[in-house]
């Protein structure tokens, strides 16, 4: 019932939501095209030069970030495993915190270990019961993940958004939408 679709058109993928039909575009012959914005500078530069500064990093996290009010942790900043959260210093929503998923400044992709993630998801599920806790309205939890640069990720040491919000984001809204749409059809939960 659940079908991964996938459409090829003059060698660019089209693969489709199963639950939405939204559609994602790949083009694997991309990867292989000249990019100017990596020409002058090596990813082995960028991840150098950014742990000088980062205040993600151990040595730093403690000094450098902001804590929470005593009410939604009593130490400030919740720990499990490598991973820290903390409030977000420039917020762009409510409830707003990061949570770094490694104590190493750069991980590649096949460095990430599944216990980052799970405690990661464990200290992110207690912040957000915290925050829930303490403001009956933040009802809708967010977690989000952009790593590196051409994900819009600004921070080179791997983290976390965590948001806990009075209403649904759209997309948010959209697979609630979806998903009741499913069961009715299906009698089944998509999820
Ligand atoms: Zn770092």
């Amino acid at each position: 019932m659940i079908e991964f679709r996938k459409v090829m058109k003059n060698q660019v993928e089209y693969r489709f939501d199963p639950l939405t039909e939204e559609q994602s575009r790949i083009n694997p012959a991309r990867a292989k095209r000249f990019k100017q914005a990596e020409s002058d500078i090596s990813l082995k530069e960028v991840i150098n030069r950014s742990r000088e500064t980062c205040v993600f990093c151990p040595e730093k996290i403690e000094g450098q970030t902001p804590k929470f009010p005593e009410g939604i942790h009593k130490e400030g900043r919740i720990k499990f495993g490598e991973t820290v959260i903390f409030p977000n210093l420039n917020p762009f929503g409510e409830h707003h915190a990061v949570g770094i998923l490694s104590a190493g400044h750069f991980l590649d992709l096949d460095e990430f270990k599944v216990y980052m993630l799970r405690d990661n998801l464990v200290a992110s599920k207690n912040y957000i019961l915290s925050v829930h806790a303490h403001d009956q309205e933040a009802t809708w939890p967010i977690w989000v993940w952009n790593f590196m640069p051409p994900s819009a990720g600004s921070i080179i040491h791997p983290h976390v958004q965590i948001l806990v919000e009075k209403d649904p984001v759209p997309q948010q809204a959209k697979l609630l939408r979806e998903s009741k749409r499913y069961f009715e059809v299906n009698r089944k939960n998509y999820w």
